[in-house]
């Protein structure tokens, strides 16, 4: 079979997921950012497919480049008024944002489409399908969308047309996986919301005794792409049946007696299945993956006689368990693991050796170090974003607005941050013994040479400082890992927040020398990030395992410009707990007390936190 037979095979091919499709809000969303890029991206595409001036292509090219390195949301630059200052953004390209930011569409892209069928202008973004080729095989091939390439292919027309090597053929079937790959997984924190809403529904219906969500959602990875859900029901036809009439259904692409697949709300596929109450946790076991794991686990049961699979554990034909998951593992001589380990990443091993981690939950947090307030880019107030702490049960609170040279995201000058201060003085005052305490914090950008956006003695007067980098994202290796450690050896950082520098599905990491930076976090004593945006989510689960295994500080951000973002710190924490984290290295797990001596560590520093 070829590979890329692989990737879902007549599966319908579903259109990328965009924030608008969803109604996330527009701004501090950098799918915005994302989302026009796309467009520039695919406007460069159709005027090349047109065969249209170069240098307007290009123009196009490097403006979607452009947006793709900026930190901030388009809607705040557009409301600023500042958009002509993104690098290679000019006056045409500015309307067109707004445009978007107002419409959700731009007039002048869809000017251009008119007359290529939309399955086509889809293709163009196959790596290695240029739009030359594209023009050929449309005006040769008739191909017009995802299935009639695939047949072109299929049927050999391809292999007829003057140019198409087997290794012409074969690089083009490569790129058609990456592109699946890619356009069919979602944001776990996009479809996790998704995911307890249908599960909610589900569990509403009378006939439904049990419902629970498997597959990569239960092991919380940062993106997923199908959706698995379980349920037990004695009269699972009748079950069913309603499942596909709630609401949150919007096509019901199958229905039997004890599966049906749905799509719902966003474009996701679910598979729901109704299990017999008896093989329930084998069939959870099994629908949560990931398929490494269950390969380990059915060859170490076979090791031992036993048959697993989805209807339980058996010897020969003796049923020996399946009810629930325990029974599964416990078969096996192992606790049960949590789903977030499930990757063979050595948690088999662990599990037989007794000696798997105590993850850390999101009840073991004791505050948000991470945070921004409508003194930067935030939505809410500090007093807002304090109260809403309190209502989490945090015992502090630190808000970290940006720095200077963040100027679109309205980072505080020194007068401003003087302002800051000033409020959350009368803010403690107010407040009196009420958690939680307030950190006056600042997400300190570290500038392209390594030096830091406020002088030290500002510094110095601040509870938490968080470093971060949020321009200059391709300097080379040895450049950027330079300027990161520069910013640990500053004795006044606390964290540096979001090490990777990415977003996931919109910007790639930056390019830094992992270990050298983790080994002189360990040295300064400072904490590195998981940071909890659902865009982020970096650390990555491999990086913060290694961290923690060599003995780093991490600390759990939600990285917040909201109030209810405050809440998505479980995705920060459902990272960790795919790194093996434990309570014990990150930060914001300790009492204040301890806290508070950690952060003042260095004599020099003069913390004013009210204690
Ligand atoms: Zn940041
Ligand atoms: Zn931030």
């Amino acid at each position: 079979m070829e590979a890329w037979k692989l990737a879902r095979d007549g599966a319908s091919v579903r259109a990328p997921l965009l924030a608008s499709d969803l109604h996330l809000p527009m701004k501090n969303n950098p799918m915005l950012n994302e989302e026009v890029a796309r467009i520039f991206e695919n406007m460069a595409r159709v005027l090349a497919f047109k065969g249209q001036d170069r240098f307007r292509i290009m123009a196009y090219e490097r403006a979607a480049v452009s947006l793709r390195d900026l930190e901030e949301d388009l809607a705040v630059i557009a409301e600023a008024g500042h958009l002509q200052e993104i690098p290679g953004i000019g006056h045409d390209l500015a309307e067109m944002i707004e445009e978007y930011v107002k419409t959700r569409s731009i007039r002048r892209y869809q000017r251009e489409c008119r007359g290529i069928p939309e399955g086509l202008i889809e293709l163009m973004a196959i790596p290695g399908l240029g739009p030359k080729t594209l023009a050929l095989l449309s005006k040769r091939c008739r191909v017009k969308d995802f299935d009639s390439l695939k047949q072109a292919i299929d049927k050999g027309t391809l292999s007829r047309l003057p140019g198409f090597g087997q290794k012409k053929i074969d690089n083009l079937r490569r790129g058609i996986d990456l592109w699946l790959g890619g356009k069919q997984r979602m944001l776990l924190g996009v479809a996790m919301p998704l995911a307890e809403d249908l599960l909610e529904n589900l569990r509403k219906i009378r006939l439904v005794e049990r419902a629970d969500v498997a597959g990569s959602i239960r092991r919380r990875r940062e993106t997923i792409g199908d959706m698995d859900v379980l349920i037990i029901s004695r009269d699972s036809p009748r079950a069913l049946e309603q499942a596909v009439k709630l609401p949150v259904v919007k096509q019901v692409l199958a229905l039997g007696d004890t599966r049906a697949t749905v799509m719902i709300e966003g474009g996701i596929q679910v598979d729901i299945r109704s299990m017999p109450e008896e093989s329930y946790g084998a069939a959870l076991q099994y629908f949560t993956g990931s398929k490494q794991h269950n390969v380990h686990l059915r060859l170490l049961g076979r090791e031992r006689g036993l048959k697993i699979n989805e209807y339980g554990v058996f010897r020969g034909n003796k049923r020996l368990g399946g009810k629930d998951e325990n029974e599964v593992y416990g078969l096996l001589k192992m606790p049960l693991i949590a789903p977030e380990l499930r990757e063979d990443r050595g948690e088999i091993e662990a599990a037989l050796e007794e000696r798997l981690p105590k993850l850390i939950d999101v009840g073991d947090l004791k505050g948000d170090l991470h945070t921004h307030t409508t003194f930067s880019d935030g939505k809410a107030t500090l007093e807002e974003m304090v109260e809403h702490a309190a209502e989490l049960g945090y015992e502090y609170i630190a808000l970290t607005d940006h720095s200077p040279s963040e100027r679109i995201a309205r980072g505080l000058d020194l007068d401003r941050l003087e302002q800051k201060m000033e409020e959350i003085e009368r803010l403690r005052k107010k407040r009196g013994n009420r958690k939680p305490h307030i950190l006056c914090g600042a997400e300190v950008d570290i500038l392209a040479d390594g030096k830091l956006d406020y002088p030290d003695e500002i510094l110095a007067r601040l509870d938490v400082v968080v470093a971060a980098v949020h321009s200059a994202f391709r300097q080379a290796r040895d450049r950027m890992t330079g300027r990161v450690l520069d910013a640990i050896a500053n004795q006044h950082v606390d964290i540096l927040g979001h090490p990777g520098g990415r977003q996931l599905g919109a910007r790639e990491p930056v390019e830094l020398d992992f270990e050298r930076v983790v080994a002189a976090a360990i040295k300064a004593g400072v904490a590195l990030e998981i940071n909890g945006s659902m865009y982020r989510l970096d650390l990555t689960d491999v990086q913060a395992k290694a961290a923690q295994a060599a003995g780093a500080l991490l600390a759990i951000g939600s990285d917040a410009h909201s109030t209810p973002q405050m809440d998505q710190i479980r995705f920060g924490v459902y990272q960790a707990r795919r790194g093996w984290i434990e309570p014990r290295p990150v930060v914001n797990t300790w009492p204040f007390a301890r806290l508070h001596r950690w952060l003042a560590r260095h004599a020099t520093r003069r913390h004013a936190i009210s204690a």
